[in-house]
């Protein structure tokens, strides 16, 4: 196989998983359930297999995003 599939720690909100995109630098929702995704890039050639969702705790993606966008977002512990 040439192209592989990635995996993206991605959080949940309002019943979205959402990540932060390394391609693209924007964030994607998508619904929930981890698994494989179509790509929501407007890059060309990024994720040209979509990626595949795995849900990520809120504590390690507190930093992650913090660290790109200097703009972390309020965090709700919502989850059922
Ligand atoms: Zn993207």
């Amino acid at each position: 196989m040439e192209a592989q599939t990635p995996t993206v720690q991605c959080y949940e909100r309002n019943n979205q998983f959402i990540f932060s995109c390394e391609e693209c630098g924007k964030r994607h929702y998508h619904g929930t359930g981890e698994g494989h995704r179509i790509s929501h890039c407007d890059v060309e050639g990024a994720y040209p297999n979509g990626y595949y969702l795995k849900l990520s705790a809120l504590e390690q993606l507190k930093s992650y995003s913090a660290t790109s966008s200097g703009h972390p977002e309020t965090q709700q512990r919502d989850r059922r």
